[in-house]
């Protein structure tokens, strides 16, 4: 699928083409908006308008049929990095599970890989994905090549807050920004992927305009029906982390149903506020390690009666 044919970020799509139209591909881009939204899609298809041995530099993307599209989106064309947990893992010799942020040493040595340049005499192209998660030092790191960059070469970060990346990084890169999708083309996808009719509207309504959001809500069989507050809890998994993610999510479930009704008039926003903030409180002792089941009671005893 060329990058042009996304569905819900059509302008970021010809800002895009335009770059390729003309030849002028900035060294460094930043990709940033909600998560969910296709950024690092885009950020592959890209690379393979770029790397497209039939088509190169179409405006529209590559052709998606020559062997290096293929590599592309396998992601295993050899001028290609995908810099992900996955990535990092493997480096480090350690456990995914375990990225949570991305590390300067990591960034090293994307740096001097990158500064060998294209193998097959092309572009080279490094994708970071939650490039927002970058240390402090990783900075300096970046700048040295983005600021110098060998020719065609380019870095494409893709950041859900746009703001956690180092300033001095933003400053110098391209900034793209990606929309929500709209409801009806997450519904579209959930319908794809086998979700039944009404459970892809409401979810494509609650989940914020992120379609990995309606993934993952559908996949912890979100929105729960409305029970007791009390018994809540006793569709918890019972490892403890998990648990805690699928509360995680019906804390977000809630405030987005109660936010959908304050929008279609059927509660009020003073009678809202205060509970939105309760939410918002259970959320933050849940993260600083509260007992999920108990904030899960908790919340709905709050939104019980809205
Ligand atoms: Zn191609």
């Amino acid at each position: 699928m060329p990058f042009s044919d996304l569905r819900g970020q059509e302008r970021t799509a010809a800002l895009l083409g335009r770059f390729l139209a003309k030849g002028r591909i900035p060294s460094a881009m930043v990709f940033h908006g909600p998560e969910g939204v296709g950024k690092t899609m885009m950020a592959l298809e890209f690379a393979r308008a770029l790397l497209c041995s039939e088509r190169p530099m179409d405006p529209l993307g590559g052709c998606g049929a020559c062997g290096p599209c293929a590599s592309t989106a396998k992601r295993a064309h050899p001028d290609l990095r995908v810099i992900d947990s996955q990535y990092q893992a493997t480096l480090r010799e350690e456990d995914p599970a375990k990225q949570k942020t991305l590390r300067v040493d990591t960034l090293r040595h994307l740096r001097r890989d990158m500064e060998l340049g294209s193998m097959l005499g092309s572009w080279k192209v490094a994708v970071i994905a939650a490039a927002h998660t970058m240390e402090t030092a990783g900075a300096s790191v970046l700048l040295k090549i983005i600021e110098e960059p060998p020719p065609k070469t380019l870095w494409i970060l893709v950041a859900s807050r746009k703001e956690s990346l180092p300033a001095t990084v933003r400053s110098r890169c391209f900034l793209v920004p990606f929309a929500p999708l709209p409801a009806a083309i997450i519904r579209d996808i959930l319908l794809e992927r086998g979700v039944e009719e009404r459970q892809a509207s409401t979810l494509s309504e609650l989940c914020d305009g992120s379609a990995s959001r309606a993934l993952e809500l559908h996949e912890a069989g979100l929105p729960a029906p409305m029970l007791d507050p009390f018994d809540a809890p006793e569709g918890l998994p019972r490892e403890l982390y998990l648990a805690r993610a699928k509360v995680e999510l019906s804390l977000f479930c809630l405030e987005q149903s109660l936010r959908l009704k304050i929008r279609s008039g059927g509660v009020g926003y003073r009678l809202a506020a205060p509970v939105l903030r309760s939410i918002d409180r259970l959320r933050r002792d849940l993260r600083a390690n509260a007992d999920p089941a108990t904030i899960l009671t908790l919340a709905h005893l709050e939104t019980e009666n809205l």
